[in-house]
């Protein structure tokens, strides 16, 4: 059951890698159906040799209803976000770096550059620190989302959120991009902000953006 969702999963899991956003078989990467199946990439399993049956599917109570691996240790918290976010159809984790070290050092990744308005749709916020694969992580994403698509979890790494996969890992993608450029410019001296009209523009220039089908 849902084989092209499942192949979209573990191609967007080994994007999120070749990216650099996780390392191993960090982070994961889940969607849901419009009936309430969730389907995620299984708990602590290299991406590389995974095949579509090897993703889970789970009702929306979070139990596995297709596959026999145990499925991603953050489903607790992923439940959660789905639950209380109906606007939410993908969710992916990881662990990237930049993003990550931003969250450090500041309680939000500030509107510094356009590519992160067009893919988080402004600046990210910091969540305080939950401990991995538990409810308060998903309870602190949820609280500290405030509308955006990603928020970065301190100590710990991000969580984007999408309508679509492809949101999300936009939003993941690009993130650590701007995040790397906000983090240079910072230690070079004072980090230029957008204003809230260049932040306006850079969401809604995007939601144009690419081929139209
Ligand atoms: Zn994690």
């Amino acid at each position: 059951m849902y084989e092209e969702d499942k192949k979209a999963i573990i191609k967007a899991a080994l994007e999120i890698k070749e990216y650099g956003l996780i390392q191993m078989s960090g982070g994961n990467v889940s969607v849901r159906k419009p009936n309430g199946d969730i389907i995620v990439t299984p708990s602590g399993m290299p991406y590389e040799p995974m095949q579509p049956e090897d993703v889970l599917v789970l009702n929306k109570a979070g139990e596995v209803i297709e596959g026999t691996l145990r499925p991603s240790v953050d489903t607790i918290a992923l439940v959660y976000i789905y639950d209380h976010l109906s606007e939410v159809n993908a969710i992916i984790h990881t662990h990237q770096p930049y993003a990550t070290a931003a969250g450090l050092i500041d309680d939000k990744l500030p509107a510094c550059c356009t590519t992160l308005c067009n893919v988080t749709l402004g600046e990210v916020s910091v969540a305080p620190y939950s401990n991995p694969a538990s409810l308060n992580m998903g309870i602190q994403t949820v609280e500290y989302l405030n509308g955006k698509r990603a928020v970065i979890l301190k100590h710990h790494g991000v969580v984007t959120v999408g309508g679509t996969l492809k949101e999300a890992l936009y939003a993941a993608v690009y993130m650590e991009d701007a995040a790397k450029c906000y983090l240079t410019a910072k230690a070079a001296g004072e980090v230029a902000m957008m204003t809230d009209d260049e932040v306006f523009q850079a969401v809604e220039v995007f939601k144009d953006y690419g081929q139209k089908h």
